[in-house]
């Protein structure tokens, strides 16, 4: 994957490069504008200029979309690890997976992944992927598979950490969704 620098973020906008279009967003302080890195509109003075990876911090630190270059429904371009890392994500649903096999897929470091996670889905990835591991464990309830099962074919360690996490995602206990009506735990 390639990274981004400061640098390149710099000639991006100063060629008017569509190729970064969305991979980050240039905001100028001075206008309170944030404007794809190709944007026509007169390049601003660098000082002025910080460059946040997406909208939704550009709009969180206050800036508004370009009209010239239509910022605001330019769509998020997601760097190449991202698809790798949520593929390992959907793929391994029947077990736990760890933060350093994330990187390791991805080839990134954590501490940007966690960033994203932060920033796109508003959760950890440790904590997006038991969400995904919590909704097969319903799905696999709801066909009639006893919990207990159930927790250790989704990677719960133990009945009670499946049980405290599942009611914490669905407000109810997993032993009541299984259509019998009881409470089991
Ligand atoms: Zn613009």
């Amino acid at each position: 994957m390639e990274r981004l620098t400061y640098d390149k973020m710099v000639a991006a906008m100063l060629t008017d490069d569509a190729d970064y279009d969305g991979k980050f967003f240039v905001c100028v302080k001075t206008t309170g504008i944030y404007c794809v890195p190709s944007c026509k509109a007169k390049t601003p003075m660098l000082k002025n200029v910080v460059f946040l990876p997406s909208k939704k911090e550009a709009v969180a630190a206050g800036f508004r979309g370009c009209k010239r270059c239509r910022s605001e429904f330019f769509p998020d371009v997601h760097p190449d690890w991202w698809e790798k890392a949520l593929d390992l994500m959907k793929s391994e649903i029947t077990r736990k997976i760890t933060e350093d096999e994330l990187a390791g897929i991805a080839s990134v470091d954590i501490s940007t992944i966690r960033r994203y996670f932060k920033i796109y889905m508003e959760t950890t990835p440790i904590a997006f992927h038991r969400k995904l591991r919590l909704e097969h464990a319903r799905s696999l309830i709801e066909k009639g598979k006893d919990y207990l099962t159930t927790a250790y074919e989704c990677g719960f360690e133990s009945a009670s950490g499946f049980r405290d996490a599942f009611i914490k995602q669905y407000g109810y206990t997993p032993g009541k969704s299984n259509g019998n009506g009881k409470n089991r735990l």
